[in-house]
């Protein structure tokens, strides 16, 4: 019975793409050179919208813009202030405007807190929500100017849930649920509207060290019986940032395969 789900699941999902609902749209995506970020890279160039990879590892992002049919990529640490201004300077600069914005950039090592360098904690903090702010910071404005833009955080189940040896990861993750709350809030009524994914687990390179015995416990909680793919991801990122889907949603945080089966 999985199995044939399994297979009609992306099967359909591949049909169901490309009828070029964000056309004329420029989307920049952090994160966009691997897993889910990928993903959103491949679904929104097939929707016809022009694609900006944004990643701190430049060869693969440049890959992937040439795979995948994108406009180009920029190199970026998206928790460094100075470069993910002039990044996105640039980049409005290029294309006229950064009209979608979907910050997938992230980073997830474990350790249980009572041990955890406070380094540890601090890195994982500046990326995956400092990165999430500092882009927001320096993409947002042009798109209130300009009464239009989409905004699509990459949260994470962890940050509603909490995870075992993950406190950094999933703080960050519930700042990340927070500030989309609260940026939504601010620039809805300038067209911008800003909404959170918060997938279950996901097989991406991120998830790819993780043990053999975590994975099968974890699976077992799971609605489908197995990890999500990137692919299942980015129908989300693309229906929020549409017009005709897009409107329905703001502020909110949605949650595919979380293990919460929805009523
Ligand atoms: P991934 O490791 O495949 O991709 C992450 C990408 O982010 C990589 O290309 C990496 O180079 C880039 N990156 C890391 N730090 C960066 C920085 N400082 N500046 C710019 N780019 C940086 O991981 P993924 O699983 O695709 O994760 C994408 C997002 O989804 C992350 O925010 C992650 O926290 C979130 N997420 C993942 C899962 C999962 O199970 N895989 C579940 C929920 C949420």
């Amino acid at each position: 019975m999985r199995e044939d789900t399994r297979k009609d699941t992306g099967r359909d999902m591949r049909r169901d793409m490309g009828s070029g609902v964000l056309a004329g749209r420029t989307a920049l995506v952090t994160g966009g050179a691997s897993g889910i970020g990928r993903a959103v890279v491949e679904a929104y160039a097939a929707e016809g919208a022009r694609v900006v990879v944004a990643d701190r590892d430049a060869e693969r992002a440049k890959a992937v813009a040439a795979e995948s049919g994108a406009a180009g990529y920029t190199a970026l640490d998206v928790s460094d202030a100075a470069v993910v201004e002039a990044a996105m300077s640039a980049a409005v600069s290029e294309y006229g405007g950064i009209d979608i914005l979907v910050n997938a950039a992230g980073i997830l090592t474990e350790a249980p807190l009572l041990e955890m360098d406070p380094r540890q904690w601090s890195e994982t903090i500046a990326v995956d929500l400092t990165g999430v702010f500092l882009c927001c910071r320096y993409a947002v404005p042009q798109m209130a100017e300009r009464g239009w833009g989409r905004v699509i955080n990459i949260a994470s189940q962890l940050g509603i849930k909490g995870g075992r040896s993950l406190a950094h990861y999933a703080a960050a993750k519930a700042g990340v649920i927070g500030l989309t709350k609260s940026l939504a809030l601010e620039v809805a009524e300038r067209g911008v509207l800003v909404n959170a994914i918060a997938p279950g687990p996901i097989e991406t390179p991120m998830v790819a060290a993780i043990t053999p015995e975590w994975k099968a416990a974890k699976q077992a909680e799971l609605p489908l019986g197995r990890f999500g793919r990137p692919e299942e991801v980015a129908p989300t990122a693309v229906l929020l940032a549409s017009d005709p889907g897009g409107n329905l949603y703001v502020g909110q945080t949605l949650g595919p395969n979380s293990g919460d089966v929805m009523p």
